[in-house]
């Protein structure tokens, strides 16, 4: 039996997001776009589940666009820049590559791009403040970060942006990729005031190809693809119904035991810390982290340990492994929060998520212990 550490990667199907899957797949079989009975039915039903999600989130209907993933809607808001006048983006460099890979484009357009270091995993509001110049258009920064778990202080970060629009009187679109703290931190997207985020439904017990943008002013988003003119025309395409009621459950779920859930998974993470560093074990994430996202130094290279691990049973990644492919990038993210090549190559992440349990969490210790000691 394989234990589960790699939930930052993706997430298991809770049953309740797969019975509503399959439930709402059978029961309204039309196209939310057609105009016949079971067309109009779904197209409620998805417009319920819009407006269920609106409320969880404290937003209104409008600011949500369905898409297949937060890769999807990063690249509907990035790819939207594209019809503005060029400026200056703002950006951090512990970015995920659904983010960052959007950088040598713009910058091949005419965009002129700065990057913000993260020192100690963190984005510090007087760097952006020194950063923000008459001609900056865009900041990105992302709301927890994928590799470490740093929660990054979102509010502070848009206070100077919003300060310094009130000095120079330019407006300043703020993005924030949120797929890490959706159902696991108190996000509050009107109350931060930021004007663009990106959730994905796998990340949360949710099915893969279902995601979301939310959008402070919607006129900005101009479709990849405007064949259909769904949503609004802002994402052409057949509607993923019944991946979004799944979405819909899955997030409620979470938020309706969000509490109890991040007391647990804290305890948890207390003891990862403790027993890891008792095997002196280093560990990489800061304390303003996310408790579900720890990220450590193996004592050997990262592929060779989660190798080890995993011939033992326990599924980690080396870095932030969202697929392979990205191994190389998390190593330039870890170099960005200060931390040394030799060390960036031994990192490994453990990441929890609601099915964790503290039996696990014991065995995972004894594993590395038995490494360690054999
Ligand atoms: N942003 C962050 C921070 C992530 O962790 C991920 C997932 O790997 C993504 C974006 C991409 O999400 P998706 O798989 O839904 O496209």
């Amino acid at each position: 039996m394989e234990i589960y550490f790699d939930n930052a990667a993706t997430t298991p199907l809770s049953p309740r997001a797969g019975k509503a899957y399959i439930e709402t797949a059978s029961s309204f079989p039309g196209n939310p776009s057609s105009v016949h009975r079971l067309g109009q039915k779904a197209k409620e039903e998805m417009e319920r589940r819009r407006s269920h999600m609106a409320a969880l989130l404290g937003v209104e209907e409008r600011n949500l666009i369905f898409t297949s993933g937060a890769t999807e809607s990063i690249a509907l808001f990035f790819s939207s820049l594209l019809w503005m006048e060029k400026g200056t983006i703002v950006v951090s460099r512990i970015e995920h590559e659904a983010v960052s890979s959007w950088l040598p484009y713009l910058k091949k357009l005419g965009w002129n791009i700065v990057k913000l270091r993260a020192k100690g995993g963190f984005v510090s509001p007087e760097e952006l403040s020194a950063a923000l110049t008459p001609d900056t258009k865009v900041v990105a920064v992302m709301a927890v970060n994928n590799v470490v778990g740093a929660i990054e202080p979102i509010e502070s970060l848009v206070k100077c942006v919003r300060e310094y629009e009130k000095a120079n009187g330019r407006r300043i679109l703020f993005f924030s990729d949120s797929v890490q703290a959706l159902g696991k931190t108190g996000l509050d997207l009107k109350g931060s005031g930021i004007d663009g985020a990106s959730f994905s439904a796998h990340k949360i017990n949710g099915p893969r190809g279902v995601g979301l943008l939310y959008a402070k002013n919607p006129e900005i988003i101009r479709p990849i693809a405007s064949a259909g003119g769904q949503e609004k025309g802002r994402r052409g395409g057949t509607e993923n119904l019944p991946g979004i009621a799944a979405f819909d459950e899955a997030l409620s779920e979470w938020m309706e035991t969000r509490e109890e859930d991040e007391k647990r998974i804290s305890h948890y993470n207390f003891l990862l810390r403790d027993g890891l560093g008792k095997l002196g074990i280093e560990i990489l994430s800061p304390l303003e982290s996310t408790p579900y996202i720890l990220s450590v130094v193996a004592p050997l290279p990262s592929e060779v340990f989660t190798r080890m691990l995993m011939d033992k049973g326990f599924c980690v990644s080396s870095g932030s492994a969202c697929s392979n492919n990205a191994k190389g990038k998390s190593e330039g993210i870890l170099e960005a929060m200060g931390i040394p090549n030799q060390k960036a190559k031994k990192a490994i992440r453990i990441s929890m998520g609601r099915n964790t349990t503290e039996e696990e969490v014991i065995r995972l210790l004894e594993a590395f212990g038995e490494l360690i000691d054999g």
